[in-house]
């Protein structure tokens, strides 16, 4: 999977030309995540291989980080008035953290836990990492942090961000890291990676293992979501309220869904479903701060909705 970039990032490894910070971005569930982790894992290899080695004993205490339930890895600190605070994990590896939302941000304190963890010398490896992910969940004053951190380069220390949604990530961030695009993966790599091979699936799929596998545990969703854009109001205002009583990580799919239908349609030129995909763009935002989703999704479905997308439904 994602064979390019693991070529290009070989590449950077053996010519030793690693910048200090790279940004991986793409949709979510193309492989970003893995491929991270494999990329720390070989700046911390004690053999600098990419693929890394893996007898290594950095090598060894990254696949012990992976193996652990997050609870043991959890590193606590504190806050500016001496309250305890989730900061990132860390499992046996000195020179390795990976720093990732507490709740649904990364806040200002963690990324005063990663400066703290920066300006240390690496106590196993060549090199340190920090792996931060998804980068887009830094609120602004994370991100202004950060950027403090990348203006003045530790040492030895690499960054390794991963985005989701680029938009999201500070432009001064973006220009100080190098850019890698994760492209969506092929249907055929998703059948194969999954075992799906139901067409209807992999066509909604988005490119994305994520959604394959779980529009395969609730296929009902895809019904709902052609529903909601049939252009027919009746069927849409049921489905609206029948929303409403999900729990929040179907909404959020349902939600990632309807951006993959409408995001078709505006490639397709239909320039008219760009408002309702920024509406449902808008909503993935607020989504966690109580908005009324019901509401959201009946105005999404009146200006994004139209007769021709049902015929698969
Ligand atoms: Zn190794």
């Amino acid at each position: 999977m994602q064979r390019r970039v693991r070529t290009f990032l070989e590449r950077m490894i053996k010519q030793k030309r690693v910048p200090v910070s790279l940004l991986f971005y793409g949709k979510e569930g193309v492989g970003k995540g893995n491929v991270a982790f494999e990329f720390a894992k070989a700046l911390l290899c004690l053999n600098n291989l990419y693929p890394p080695c893996g007898n290594c004993s950095s090598c060894s205490h990254m696949d012990a980080f992976k193996k652990e339930p997050e609870e043991n890895l959890a590193y606590y600190g504190e806050d500016k008035r001496g309250r305890k605070v989730f900061m990132y994990l860390q499992g046996e590896h000195p020179d390795f953290i990976y720093v990732k939302p507490d709740r649904s941000e990364i806040k200002i304190d963690q990324i005063r836990g990663v400066k703290e963890f920066v300006y240390l010398r690496p106590a196993l490896s060549r090199k340190k990492v920090v792996l931060i992910e998804p980068a887009d969940s830094m609120n602004p004053f994370s991100q202004n942090a950060l950027l403090k951190v990348l203006e003045e380069p530790p040492e030895d220390t690499h960054f390794v961000l991963v985005s989701h949604n680029i938009d999201k990530v500070l432009p001064t961030i973006r220009s100080r890291s190098f850019l890698l695009e994760f492209p969506p993966l092929s249907l055929e790599e998703i059948k194969s990676l999954t075992g799906i091979d139901d067409p209807f699936i992999l066509e909604f799929s988005g490119g994305s293992v994520n959604m394959a596998l779980k529009l395969y545990e609730d296929r009902e969703i895809l019904e709902v979501a052609l529903d909601i854009l049939s252009g027919d109001i009746l069927r849409l205002y049921r489905r609206s309220f029948e929303i409403e009583k999900w729990d929040y990580d179907r909404q959020a799919l349902l939600l990632r869904l309807l951006e993959i239908l409408l995001h078709r349609k505006v490639i397709e030129g239909k320039e008219e479903h760009r408002q309702a995909l920024d509406r449902v763009v808008w909503g993935m935002e607020f989504l966690n701060r109580g908005i009324r989703l019901s509401i959201l999704i009946f105005y999404v479905g009146l200006i994004g909705g139209e007769k021709d997308v049902l015929h698969k439904g």
